[in-house]
């Protein structure tokens, strides 16, 4: 997401925050400390008002967080790495590489959400209990009483049973284990999702026949953004499904064209750039893997060191971040090409260079098995 900016790290993982976010935070401020606080107790002076909805606010909205990464610290106990947490208009989006392997697994993940939602509501509501003489008296009754009410809703609803939701992900897993069958657990469980919508887009058009708009457009947006979701939670299903059956070996291309390290990079280029118009080659010294270059590693060296500057000079030597096992999925080498920002990988077995793979050979293959209807 480009319109989003890096706040801090936790767990390892970057926390971003969605410029969307920073409008609901405000409405959600001025909500609380213009109508929700004033409404509790009209005894409250204005800016007493302000530093409760501000306070409020911000611990709501750390709530949110901390709910994503309860979902982030299972799945890292998993094995499943953790590219980045996204707070944007609707709350947190935690980016996962790959997904679970087993109905188990993502069961835990699913429920860790729902219920670290729960233990917080609890904790605000034993904080309003302790302050409970005051009634809405005491600011710290009020914004307990309003943070406990709000993550119990949280919790209630991620745990709808409606994929992508906490709780069609639990039903999910649940189809999956009784079933075996990933893509109809799914399938179903998406449909749940979008049907759920679908009645909160209803509701939301009632209330705004009603008159009452801000709730009714709000209810719209969540609507259309879960049914947006659930398709695109079935597509990436899908995909990942179609992708981890089909191994690299089956798919890479075996004619490599290697260059020896101690040519030169006015050699390169002409013989080699120009003529195969790659944008990089597999580096060796004899018969073994050595490095990558890449027409980038050139355009840094001046033009008039090329006919002396030898590729062995500039090329990359990390060679574990641009090469792959034969053994591994299309999966595994697309989310490496992804991490590593790499269009091709080079196909590696016993030191060999037995082929390559490149992004827009997974593309062809899983537009060809779309085709075949094979998926
Ligand atoms: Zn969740």
């Amino acid at each position: 997401m480009s319109s989003s900016f890096k706040l801090f790290r936790v767990l390892g993982i970057p926390i971003y925050v969605n410029y969307t976010w920073f409008i609901v935070f405000s409405l959600v401020v001025w909500t609380l400390a213009v109508n929700y606080f004033p409404y509790l107790g009209p005894y409250y002076h204005p800016f007493i008002r302000w530093i409760m909805a501000i306070v409020a606010s911000l611990i709501l909205f750390s709530s949110i967080l901390l709910h994503e990464l309860s979902h982030s610290y299972i799945a890292q106990r998993q094995g499943i790495r953790i590219k980045s947490i996204t707070l944007f208009i609707f709350g947190g989006i935690a980016q996962m590489a790959g997904e679970t392997r087993s109905p188990r697994g993502e069961m835990k993940i699913a429920a860790a959400g729902p219920a670290l939602s729960l233990f917080i509501s609890g904790i605000f509501w034993s904080i309003a209990y302790m302050y409970k003489w005051s009634m809405a008296t005491s600011p710290v009754f009020a914004v307990s009483q309003f943070l406990a009410y709000t993550n119990m809703m949280l919790a209630i609803f991620n745990l709808i049973p409606g994929f992508p939701l906490d709780g069609g992900r639990i039903l999910r897993a649940i189809i999956w284990e009784r079933t075996g069958n990933l893509g109809k657990a799914t399938l179903i469980t998406s449909r749940i999702g979008k049907g759920f919508a679908i009645v909160l887009i209803i509701i939301g058009l009632w209330d705004i026949l009603q008159g009452v708009f801000i709730s009714g457009l709000w209810l719209i947006f969540v609507g259309m953004f879960l049914q947006q979701a659930a398709d695109e939670g079935y597509r990436q299903t899908l995909l990942h499904r179609t992708l981890s059956s089909v191994k690299i070996r089956d798919i890479m291309l075996t004619s490599v064209i290697v260059v020896d390290d101690s040519i030169t990079l006015d050699r390169i280029v002409n013989d080699f750039f120009f003529r195969y118009r790659f944008n990089s080659f597999p580096v060796v010294s004899g018969n073994t893997i050595v490095g990558i270059i890449s027409i980038y590693d050139i355009k840094v060296v001046e033009k008039d060191k090329w006919s002396y500057t030898a590729v062995k000079d500039i090329m990359q030597t990390n060679i574990p971040e641009f090469t792959i096992s034969p053994e591994r999925g299309a999966l595994d080498a697309l989310d490496k090409m992804l991490d590593t920002r790499r269009g091709r990988l080079i196909v590696l077995e016993d030191g060999k260079v037995i082929g390559i793979i490149s992004q827009r050979d997974i593309m062809q293959v899983l537009k060809l098995k779309a085709d075949l209807g094979s998926t």
